[in-house]
């Protein structure tokens, strides 16, 4: 047995919080990646029993989910739509498109024009992240996609911090410069629409940016660096396969990496690197980087005495020597255990992998 499991209470108990902090500021709820791995469908039902009407998304099949649930929604579509039939798509939906170039916005608007219709946008500023946006020197070509495209209505601008989680001048930097291109485009006599930069660490360390909306992804799943009284969403839940003494000098896994130094009670479990276990940057073994990774890991774990560990019937265990495709050993000398046992295993809900997703 293995199942990820994901308290619903948890998920609305963030999105209290989240909504209390906001206080007036609205919230879009991020559901990329497929919700963060968890599904849209699921995630977007408890954000609309919370009352929140807007999401963001980086796929149309995503914003079909949200739509098919909720017809009024504003969806916010966090990626520059290009194809043809994507764009067409898109302006079915009444998803909000994102605008980050004269090309793009030209595209959209023909093709809004075409099916008798203006697409609400969002125009992207790339204040550091660089990937889509304008830069905050083009002014002008901003200005342009708020005058001289009928068939497009801006309705807001935004831009992406990098480091929201690290150093604040980072941030701050970021910050300034999009404050700057709202100044020029109001100093022009347009109205920006709804200015918004926040993402879930941003809003939490530096809510002096929430402006008039925040995009939060992680913080609804607690998965998040600052504390703030959010709840940790996502845990693999499956049982012991087997338990049995190895004896000095055994070793386990490959590579043989880890060796008894004594007798050893050990615990297999069904779950390893294929389901998404210390998994967050890939992983093959055979590869040479991963080969350089996973020692690089371990040598840190060696200095630092950083284990990994997984939860015996309630027990943190260290896990011995490679986790395996399949499986996982862990080092249970010290707890009374026995087969069947439940046993907890941390792992992102984005990597997950061969298991149901289960909330409860
Ligand atoms: C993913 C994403 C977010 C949400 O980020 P979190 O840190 O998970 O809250 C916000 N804005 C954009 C543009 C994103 O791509």
């Amino acid at each position: 047995m293995k199942a990820y499991i994901v308290e619903k209470e948890a998920i609305l108990h963030n999105l209290d919080v989240l909504l209390k902090k906001a206080d007036k500021t609205p919230i879009w709820a991020v559901l990329k990646g497929n919700g963060y791995g968890l599904g849209v469908e699921p995630m977007a039902q408890l954000c609309l029993l919370k009352g929140i009407r807007r999401f963001a998304v980086t796929e149309l099949s995503e914003a079909e989910v949200i739509r098919r649930l909720c017809h009024d929604a504003h969806i916010l579509m966090l990626r520059p739509v290009v194809e043809e039939e994507e764009m067409k798509r898109l302006l079915e939906l009444d998803v909000i498109a994102t605008v980050g170039s004269t090309e793009n916005a030209a595209k959209l608007s023909s093709m809004a024009a075409s099916m008798g219709t203006v697409a609400e946008v969002h125009v992207k500023v790339d204040t550091g992240m660089g990937r889509y946006g304008f830069l905050p020197g083009e002014t002008e070509k901003i200005l342009d996609i708020y005058r001289y495209h009928d068939s497009l209505a801006v309705s807001g601008i935004y831009t992406h911090f990098h480091t929201a989680f690290g150093k604040s001048r980072h941030t701050a930097r970021q910050a300034e410069a999009f404050t700057a291109v709202l100044k020029a485009i109001e100093g022009a006599g347009i109205e920006t629409g709804t200015p918004h930069c926040c993402n879930s660490h941003a809003f939490l360390r530096f809510p002096e940016w929430k402006m008039e909306g925040v995009r939060i992804g992680s913080a609804l799943l607690g998965r998040v660096r600052v504390r703030a009284g959010l709840r940790r969403v996502g845990i693999c839940e499956t049982t012991v396969d087997e338990i049995r003494w190895l004896p000095a000098g055994h070793t386990t896994g490959y590579g043989a990496a880890w060796k008894a130094k004594k007798p050893t009670k050990i615990a297999v479990i069904p779950v390893g690197w294929y389901h998404g276990f210390t998994n967050e940057f890939g992983h093959d073994i055979f590869r040479f980087r991963d080969c350089l990774r996973d020692m690089v890991g371990a040598a840190k774990r060696m200095i630092f005495g950083k284990k990994i560990y997984v939860s015996v019937g309630g027990k943190k265990c260290p896990v011995l020597g490679h986790v395996g495709m399949l499986h996982t050993v862990c080092d249970v000398s010290k707890v009374s255990c026995s087969v069947g046992d439940k046993v907890t295993v941390e792992i992102n809900p984005t990597q997950v992998r061969g298991m149901e997703i289960s909330f409860q």
